[in-house]
């Protein structure tokens, strides 16, 4: 599933590559993609429109448009895109095919038929997500700050891992990010967030801020499931800076220890059983 990371990365392509173009066509070869908005009303409202820039709202892409409202894509676990020439051929699980004015295509594709694609208003958009009115940190679009950082922390009592995954504390970070954060910081997963001294809240500050400005440097993450791609169609960059997740068996880097894969709450994490404390 993409993460923070990734989506930056598909919403700074978006932005470079569809924004200021007018949309002439749109047809929409899948029928999944339209659970939110019937398929009817979507290619309506963005009959002729323009899309003026490419947003996030944690993991949501908004690309908003010249009538006002916003088209809203939500890849969910399997879903991506691709720009692409009319010519190209059309890949397996394309949903939505967006033709521009000036050329190019919008290629929305979902294999497993997750995703989402929908139009609307901002304020309608809030009240569909209430979650957005929620959301936490977003480290990526704004820095953050060491003090309100560690309010945070304390004001939670929550596991510093449980604190990771929750959108309304710091957005878009699920089960890759997180184990790679928390092993930066050189923490346990299972710490409490307000039991850190100052020190250890700073270490995780900086491996949050750290983690995931490098994850969106080097393009994301693509796994071994394949799943996420760029806009181009390229593969993130980030797979092979990873120091723990999928790294079970294998030593760490840091003290030559043995990466574990432990169970934790319905599921598991990768950690160092050595240099997490
Ligand atoms: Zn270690």
């Amino acid at each position: 599933m993409p993460e923070l990371p990734e989506m930056e990365t598909l919403r700074r392509d978006l932005d470079r590559e569809v924004g200021g173009k007018r949309i002439k066509t749109i047809d929409a070869p899948g029928r999944s993609a339209f659970s939110r908005m019937p398929k009817k009303q979507v290619l309506e409202r963005l009959d002729g429109v323009k899309i003026s820039s490419a947003d996030r709202r944690g993991l949501l892409l908004t690309l908003k448009l010249d009538s006002g409202e916003l088209l809203v894509i939500d890849v969910r676990e399997s879903g991506g895109m691709r720009k692409t020439t009319p010519k190209e051929e059309t890949a397996k699980g394309t949903q939505v095919v967006i033709s521009f004015t000036q050329g190019g295509q919008l290629r929305l594709i979902d294999p497993e038929g997750n995703m989402n694609v929908w139009v609307a208003t901002p304020e309608e958009l809030l009240e569909q997500e209430p979650v957005l009115t929620e959301l936490g940190l977003d480290p990526v679009v704004e820095p953050i700050s060491w003090t309100t950082f560690g309010h945070l922390l304390l004001s939670r009592a929550q596991t510093v891992k449980q604190f990771l995954t929750d959108p309304t504390a710091v957005v878009g970070i699920g089960p890759v990010y997180s184990d790679e954060i928390i092993w930066q910081s050189g923490l346990r997963h299972d710490r409490e967030t307000n039991q850190l001294t100052s020190q250890e809240m700073r270490r995780l500050y900086r491996a949050v801020v750290e983690t995931l400005h490098d994850g969106a440097k080097h393009r994301g993450t693509t796994l071994a499931d394949g799943n996420y791609h760029d806009l181009a169609g390229k593969p993130g960059g980030y797979q092979d800076m990873l120091q723990v997740y999928e790294r079970a068996g294998e030593a760490c880097r840091r003290c030559r220890g043995t990466i574990a894969k432990v169970r934790y709450s319905k599921s598991h994490v990768f950690m160092c059983p050595d240099c997490q404390v």
